[in-house]
């Protein structure tokens, strides 16, 4: 019999039905298979799917996701391919469509135990090893700041030593919590600083790295796409966190408030853009032309170290106006006066240098996380 499970880490699916017995069809075996996108738990949100598949070895499964119109960003199916993956460990695209609103995932498992999943998940476990690999480091730290809405840690890793001459750099990710690109991202750029890298040492002599590698772990560890278990979309809780609704950022902010930032990077994926890129903050009201040359410089050292990164497609100028101070980027970028952006990768692929197996990945999420610190070391004068 075919199953479709998702009370696991990460986990979201709606099964409407599933053909009690594969039909025997022209090319061999074959099942159909409907279900639907769930909502973020407490809000309408809807994009995020992980499921395990059980039962369809060598059985064509034509799996009908068939509320994508409905979903928070119908944009982001075109040209959309899921992954699967057969050990956990490696995951791949597999052949996906979408026809009149409905997502068909078309693929016949290899064994009788798989999982499908909308990008390659970055699991609650890994986090936490995450972190305790890097507390293992005598160069960094790790802090609790305090605790979720739903009691989870809010961690902050501090690599190297406070000092008064220092710049702060700060590093987030997945205000998201579906877009775990971003704390592959985190991994790689950790990885990257705590490791023998002469480029790390010389970023560590001038600067404290403080980096928060989940902002969202309930909505990571409830498969949300966007929201925390509150059902608050974390990045337009800027301006007014509240310990009773958004704790994530109320710690963060004040922490940030309380060392100080010289430069913000916050890390997310975008549904619908084939394409790496910056939303910067040379928008804001009031910004300083130092502050508009630094951000196109840092633009380039990014351009420069990060060969995935283009300038040629992104979000417009306007697209976030009217609330535009209750984003992270912009709330930062506007209070410390300094260096602010928000870096998007896909959760297609990058249309630039097109991966037909894997698309944009955990590994190229980890790649680019690694030479950011390039792009770093460049904003701080040390290569
Ligand atoms: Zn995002």
């Amino acid at each position: 019999m075919i199953t479709v499970s998702s009370a696991f880490d990460a986990g979201a699916i709606e099964v409407v039905s599933i053909s009690p017995e594969p039909a025997l069809e022209a090319g061999g075996p074959a099942a159909r298979l409907r279900l639907k996108l769930p909502t973020d738990n407490a809000s309408d949100f809807r994009q995020w799917f992980y499921f395990r598949l059980q039962g369809a070895r060598g059985v064509r499964c034509a799996m009908h996701v068939t509320n994508c119109a409905q979903s928070a960003y119908p944009e982001g199916w075109p040209e959309y391919r899921a992954v699967a993956s057969t050990d956990r460990q490696h995951w791949f695209r597999v052949p996906t469509r979408f026809e009149h609103g409905v997502l068909i995932i078309d693929w016949t498992p290899p064994t009788d135990d798989v999982y499908l999943a909308y990008f390659e998940p970055y699991s609650s476990e890994r986090h936490l090893d995450l972190l305790a690999r890097v507390a293992g480091s005598e160069r960094a730290r790790v802090t609790r700041l305090g605790a979720s809405v739903d009691g989870r840690d809010i961690d902050l890793v501090t690599v190297g030593e406070p000092a008064p001459h220092k710049k702060r750099v700060w590093v987030i990710a997945r205000q998201h919590p579906g877009e775990t690109m971003a704390e592959w991202f985190i991994e790689g750029l950790l990885e990257r600083v705590l490791g023998a890298c002469a480029v790390a040492a010389a970023v560590l002599e001038k600067a404290v790295l403080y980096i928060v590698p989940n902002m969202n772990p309930d909505g990571s560890a409830r498969g949300n796409l966007r929201t925390n278990a509150a059902g608050v979309n974390l990045n337009r809780e800027w301006l007014h966190p509240t310990l009773d609704k958004s704790p994530e950022v109320f710690l963060v902010r004040a922490k940030m408030h309380e060392v100080g930032v010289d430069f913000f990077l916050d890390v997310h994926g975008d549904e619908s853009l084939p394409y790496v890129f910056i939303d910067g903050s040379h928008m804001l009201p009031g910004r300083s032309a130092a502050n508009i040359e630094r951000e196109a410089r840092f633009i380039k050292a990014v351009s420069a170290a990060c060969p995935d990164f283009q300038t040629e497609h992104g979000y417009a100028f306007d697209r976030f106006s009217e609330e535009l101070l209750t984003l992270a980027s912009k709330y930062v970028g506007h209070t410390f006066n300094c260096l602010s952006v928000t870096l998007e990768m896909p959760f297609k692929d990058n249309a630039n240098q097109p991966d037909a197996q894997h698309g944009w990945s955990g590994a190229r999420s980890r790649t680019m996380g690694a030479q950011m610190l390039a792009a770093i070391a460049a904003d701080l004068g040390v290569t």
